[in-house]
């Protein structure tokens, strides 16, 4: 499906961010120096990368009662809950910590509020790794920002670290109409900057393109944000993981395909993807990857 005029730009905030290339490193640097390494869950929410660490000695565990006695156990970018944290230590494992540091602020904060007294409210998935992290550095004081509990008076407010933007500010209104009684409200805006300017350029690109593949894993939850923010503004977003899952239909008619990805997708999958693209669409690539890499 050869056509002239196709242009096809590639988001330059596209791929890994600091925290996940800073973890995948850490994770290569104790691999190489000691034998048996193993993360709780996935290193990144991408399964070919986990597929490459595995390939190199970092074998994932589904839970701590797995850790053999003596291994090194990786913490992922997102952290890892203080309970799992002290049941490590007493298993007398080496930790090797590579939680990303804007998500070791968050958790910073959480505890600095719930020693002032205040309640904290979590803006995020309960269900996510980094966001169970955060709560439980509350000790029992931190909750779902929807169950705060009646009569709180002095509220903190924080964020996991991937949420949209616009949603955290709606969610900090919701708080402040849910509870009525209270007498101080501390807000602490921890959306990442990464994320905010991958989320900003995505919005930005949704408004010029006609469709838009969004690369990532499909168990990340910063990639289908992309896809929600992009679906939001009204333009097409297709979420794949890699290049074989694109499909032709998709880019019939159409003179300007975006291209984005989530913070835990590696470049090779986004070179490869916009490979694939080019020879079905015979496009040419105005921006992204020699940009981004300048
Ligand atoms: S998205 Fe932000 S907070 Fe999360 S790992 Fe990347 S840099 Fe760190």
């Amino acid at each position: 499906m050869e056509r002239d005029g196709v242009v096809i730009c590639v988001a330059s905030k596209a791929g890994f961010c600091f925290g996940v290339k800073r973890a995948v490193q850490i994770a290569f640097d104790a691999s190489e120096k000691w034998k048996e390494v193993y993360t709780i869950g996935p290193l990144i929410h991408n399964p070919q990368v986990v597929s490459l660490l595995e390939e190199n000695g970092i074998r994932v565990l589904s839970s701590l009662e797995e850790v053999p006695h003596g291994a090194t156990v990786v913490i992922r970018s997102h952290g890892i809950p203080l309970d799992d944290l002290r049941k490590l230590r007493d298993k007398g494992v080496r930790i090797i910590d590579a939680t990303c540091p804007f998500v070791k602020k968050a958790q910073e904060i959480v505890s600095n509020l719930v020693k002032k007294g205040y309640l904290v409210a979590v803006v995020g998935e309960a269900e996510h790794p980094e966001v169970k992290a955060l709560l439980s550095y509350g000790e029992g004081k931190a909750f779902i920002y929807k169950d705060i509990p009646e009569g709180a008076k002095k509220i903190g407010v924080v964020s996991q670290t991937t949420q949209i933007l616009s949603d955290f500010f709606d969610a900090v209104s919701r708080i402040m109409k849910g509870c009525e009684d209270f007498t101080e409200l501390r807000v602490f805006n921890t959306v990442c900057q990464s994320t905010a300017e991958r989320q900003l350029e995505c919005k930005n690109m949704a408004a010029k393109v006609e469709v838009l593949i969004v690369v990532g894993g499909k168990n990340s939850a910063n990639t289908k944000r992309l896809v929600e923010i992009a679906s939001d503004c009204g333009v097409k977003a297709y979420h794949i993981e890699v290049p074989d899952e694109l499909d032709v239909s998709w880019f019939f008619d159409k003179k300007m395909i975006g291209i984005t990805a989530g913070a835990s997708t590696p470049d090779w999958i986004i070179d490869a993807v916009v490979d694939r693209v080019k020879k079905l669409t015979g496009g040419i690539v105005q921006d992204g990857r020699v940009q981004r890499d300048e």
